[in-house]
């Protein structure tokens, strides 16, 4: 049977994650190999995703809405997956059991490579109580920061995070080393809106001012389009150092996929892909 890959999400029409996959599968002359959108609705996820095994297919990325209903399905978990409470990447074993990773932990570490004065302990703050702040939130904890801070909009949720990942929650963004946006604030563009105007709409929804955005050094933002978003934006007129959302991407993907195929990602070849492919059009 073909191996295959695939990512469950619902919807996710807009992943990039094809792109990178088929690409890196191809520049390792992996032939016969392939990597698909699998749209399922949360009402059929479980039943879906016990039949991929059997199906042929060798593992799964989860994106929206399922990371949490993929942790509870898997017979194995990761301690990064089972204290993060997600998974974004399954593996089908022969036998039909399913394991489950969260590569967006490491992958934000790894992507935090590239920012490369950063201090060996940074203090932290990141903007968010989501899925992807909790992940980002336990990765920097277990990468040695010296302090992670969350911020939140709903400031309930950033206590509720706080709490069980033994962090601190603030009432409002302070200044730090490092500055992770994990909220969805500059997903997109409203149409007509003058790109500035938008910008500090944006910055302002992060409770940040444009010149307190200078108050950080370094800058990640998990939002991902063509073109910079209002935060990388702002950052790079600061002077700051930034990584954006498609390199996230690119990080995680690439350790789901030495996972299933035990060889090493191309990782300039899926930088590149994630790059050329822009499926909403943005
Ligand atoms: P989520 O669980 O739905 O959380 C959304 C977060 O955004 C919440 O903290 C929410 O605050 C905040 N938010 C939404 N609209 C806001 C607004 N107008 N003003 C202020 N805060 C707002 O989503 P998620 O899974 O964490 O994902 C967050 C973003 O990261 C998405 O854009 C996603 O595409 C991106 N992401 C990227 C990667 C990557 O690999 N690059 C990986 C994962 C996620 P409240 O609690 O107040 O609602």
């Amino acid at each position: 049977m073909m191996p295959r890959l695939g990512v469950l999400g619902w919807p996710v029409a807009h992943s990039r994650s094809p792109a990178i996959h088929n690409a890196a599968l191809a520049a390792l002359g992996m032939d016969g190999w392939r990597y698909q959108r699998l749209p399922v609705p949360p009402a059929l996820f479980a039943q879906t995703t016990r039949a991929l095994g059997p199906a042929g297919f060798l593992g799964a990325n989860v994106t929206i809405p399922h990371k949490q209903a993929a942790l509870a399905l898997a017979a194995h978990a990761s301690r990064a997956a089972r204290e993060i409470g997600a998974a974004n990447t399954l593996t089908f074993a022969a036998d039909g059991t399913i394991a489950a990773e969260n590569t967006d932990a490491p992958g934000l570490i790894a992507a935090l490579e590239r920012l490369t004065d950063m201090p060996a302990h940074p203090r932290a703050l990141v903007l968010g109580a989501g899925g992807s702040a909790r992940a980002v939130t336990w990765a920097l904890r277990e990468a040695g920061a010296s302090e992670v801070a969350v911020w939140n909009r709903t400031p309930e949720r950033a206590r509720t995070l706080a709490r069980e990942l033994e962090v601190e929650a603030v009432r409002a963004p302070r200044p730090a080393d490092l500055l992770v946006n994990c909220t969805s604030v500059g997903l997109r563009e409203p149409a007509g809106i003058e790109r500035s105007a938008t910008d500090g709409e944006a910055l302002n929804q992060l409770g940040l001012t444009f010149d307190q955005v200078g108050e950080y050094s370094n800058v990640v933002d998990l939002v991902y389009r063509s073109g910079p978003t209002p935060l990388l934006a702002a950052a790079a007129a600061h002077g700051a150092r930034t990584v954006d959302g498609l390199e996230v991407l690119v990080a995680q993907g690439a350790l789901s996929f030495e996972l299933w195929t035990g060889r090493a990602a191309p990782l300039e070849v899926m930088r590149r892909a994630v790059r050329e492919e822009d499926p909403a059009g943005t």
